[in-house]
């Protein structure tokens, strides 16, 4: 008698939870990515007790039609990609298909979604089970409350930071993601006080000032260049704004958020001596690319990328910011305005 059986969806969902959803932040991050994917122009994040009570993410996007609501938790299933090619040329943030299905294995979540504003549906999923998916009455989006994170997984639950801890990673994900994209208004509120807030008309300044403060914005450079496979643009503040973390530096590819060791250093090199020893610079740099030389795929939160040119992107970057920052030498009063 053989041994081997193939595991639930309830099972397998729960364990890929493990790696999509690491903490109240990562539920926040997918979430608002499934918003930005569905052409949303305003997304609200609320959340109390650092998400692990409640998160709710509303947006005023496409919103899912009655039909997909099953589809949408279930695992491996998405409307981004098709077909194996389509992974060599990913153009939205989510595409595995994995997020509400994971979400939903280790909370309590209710979805009201509408493509049309007034009609909707209202759907419930407790542990990985659909349970109860009803007509109801909405404005086209989709808002998706998300309780008790990890109420079945107490192992989970249990090495979970304090309250302030998880609401400083889920400020950090809002912040960023919210860098990254200035043509949409993010709000984030932790019970009734509003820590972000940004009013997404297009000003990437604005939404800079909004995030880090006048004297951060006001202290920006644009940085702006391309080679044949990258176009970068950005903003990176003078050399006397500097922080003690490599923190405020956030690097978007295609829209995405990513982390990558390599590019912060590149940035950083472009400062050159101008730096103080400890201390690192605060930029918002954005590259845009054809998706095939990027590989999102590498990791289930895509934080981590695979460039297939690296190095031409490294050496842009430093290039950028050490022609800026000495450009600004020559003509300090121009660029002091
Ligand atoms: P993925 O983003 O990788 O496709 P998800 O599990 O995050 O997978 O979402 C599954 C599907 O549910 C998406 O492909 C999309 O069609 C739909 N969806 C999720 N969130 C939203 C949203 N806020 N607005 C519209 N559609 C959504
Ligand atoms: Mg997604």
């Amino acid at each position: 008698m053989g041994k081997i059986h193939a595991l639930s969806a309830q099972v397998s969902n729960q364990i890929a939870a493990g790696e999509v959803i690491e903490r109240p932040a990562s539920v926040v991050k997918e979430l608002v990515e499934n918003s930005l994917d569905a052409q949303a122009t305003q997304i609200r994040v609320q959340v109390r007790d650092g998400g692990l009570s409640l998160i709710s993410v509303s947006d005023n996007g496409d919103g899912i039609a009655s039909e997909d609501v099953p589809l949408a938790f279930a695992r491996h299933a998405t409307s981004k990609i098709a077909t194996g090619a389509d992974l060599f040329k990913i153009g939205t943030l989510g595409f595995r298909g994995e997020a509400l299905a994971s979400i939903g294995a280790v909370a309590k979540v209710t979805m009201t979604t509408s493509t049309a504003n007034g009609l909707g549906e209202t759907a419930v999923v407790n542990g990985g089970e659909l349970l109860k998916q009803e007509k109801s009455s909405q404005p086209k989006g989709t808002t998706i409350t998300v309780k008790d994170l990890f109420y079945n997984t107490p192992a989970r639950l249990k090495y979970m930071k304090s309250v302030q801890t998880e609401l400083a990673h889920i400020a950090d994900i809002v912040d960023r993601i919210a860098l990254g994209h200035p043509d949409v208004a993010f709000s984030l509120v932790n019970d009734t006080k509003t820590m972000v807030a940004t009013v997404g008309n297009d000003d990437w300044q604005q939404t800079i000032a909004a995030i880090y403060g006048n004297s951060v914005a006001r202290s920006l450079l644009p940085i702006k260049g391309h080679t044949l496979d990258y176009q970068v643009q950005g903003f990176v503040a003078k050399p006397e704004v500097t922080r003690a973390s490599r923190n405020f530096i956030s690097l978007l590819i295609n829209g995405r958020y990513i982390k990558n060791y390599a590019l912060n250093k590149a940035l950083i090199a472009g400062y050159g001596t101008k730096l103080m020893v400890g201390r690192y610079p605060v930029a918002v740099v954005s590259v845009h690319m054809d998706p095939l030389l990027v590989d999102v795929n590498v990791h289930p939160t895509k934080q981590e990328v695979r460039l297939s040119k690296e190095n031409e992107l490294t050496t842009l970057l430093t290039d950028l910011v050490a022609k800026q920052l000495g450009e600004q030498r020559l003509i300090p009063s121009a660029l002091e305005n």
